[in-house]
């Protein structure tokens, strides 16, 4: 049995999933807000209840909304603050007595998207989250990609690419970002960044679901700020396409729903990969809010 958490700021969620991936148990607690040994307790006691339930010692992973630190796995996680500078998978360890795999929850998302059934064939997916920002990950041969610091995949903070000027004119303003660096993709591709190019362009402020609304109903405005917007998230994409070359990518987040771009992506990236690369498949998530615990899970599918 694969057991995984999925740690948010108000809720974890807790799955355990069978060999063949389905789910068996499904729970969801409010997280703790300042207590660690709470917080541990709670873990701890989802653990061995499902244990109990199901016969076994199930195999732990959980999904954090930030990173270990390499060294110490102390946590920096801004959004789970009972957590915060707590080497978190170390102590359930210890509590539960056996080894607890932890990673960033971009790439437990990709990871569960790269498990899924017919993606499986797919030896590198590709995960990009455009929702309030941009997060991502990276799963080769079933397994995340982490890196040294777990920033693999953290696409968000690349700067815009010189492309990008073409697409948005050279005095486009440098936004500054939650990271302290001005200018990262995330603020102009994100949700929040439909909305900001469009207001930067057009002088209104709009939620994004209402540009959407707008360019089906063929507005003028909206069409245009579609057409800048799907070149913009073109050259963003060409780049770390060009660096990664990966079979599969799959978008999440609010504007994966924006189904109207799947089709008119490929031929925008095109011209900015390299001549003999091909443009790779690209796909809505599939597996939506149970993305986070799938992929916690899935740490644990392979050794
Ligand atoms: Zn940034």
């Amino acid at each position: 049995m694969y057991y995984g958490f999925d740690m948010g700021g108000t809720k974890i969620e807790f799955g355990a999933f069978d060999e063949h991936h389905h789910r068996l148990i499904q729970k969801r607690v409010p997280t703790p807000r300042d207590d660690y040994p709470t917080l541990l307790k709670t873990l701890t006691e989802l653990v061995l209840e499902a244990d109990r339930q199901l016969g076994c010692q199930g195999k732990v992973g959980i999904g954090i909304p930030g990173m270990p630190d390499g060294e110490s796995g102390k946590l920096f996680t801004a959004n789970v603050p009972a957590a915060m500078g707590k080497p978190l998978a170390n102590d359930l360890a210890a509590l539960i007595q056996r080894p607890v795999r932890i990673d960033n929850d971009a790439n437990c998302f990709a990871l569960s998207e790269a498990w899924d059934g017919e993606f499986r064939q797919y030896p590198s997916v590709l995960g990009i989250i455009l929702g309030t920002g941009v997060g991502g990950g990276i799963v080769i041969n079933g397994k995340t990609f982490s890196g040294r610091h777990y920033i693999a995949g953290e696409f968000g903070h690349l700067r815009l690419p010189v492309d990008a000027l073409e697409v948005l004119g050279r005095d486009i303003p440098r936004v500054a970002c939650g990271c302290g660096h001005a200018g990262c993709i995330e603020n102009y591709i994100s949700g929040r960044g439909f909305e900001w190019v469009y207001q930067h362009f057009t002088g209104e402020k709009l939620p994004a679901q209402q540009i959407i609304q707008h360019y089906r109903a063929g507005e003028a405005k909206a069409v245009e700020h579609v057409d800048r917007f799907l070149d913009l998230l073109a050259v963003c994409l060409a780049n770390i396409f060009t660096v990664l070359d990966p079979h599969l990518v799959v978008i999440g987040g609010g504007l994966s729903n924006f189904d109207e771009m799947y089709p008119l992506l490929p031929e925008r990236i095109r011209p900015h990969l390299l001549s003999v690369a091909k443009v790779p498949r690209i796909e809505k998530a599939r597996w939506g809010d149970s993305g986070g615990v799938r992929g916690a899970a899935f740490l644990n599918l392979l050794d």
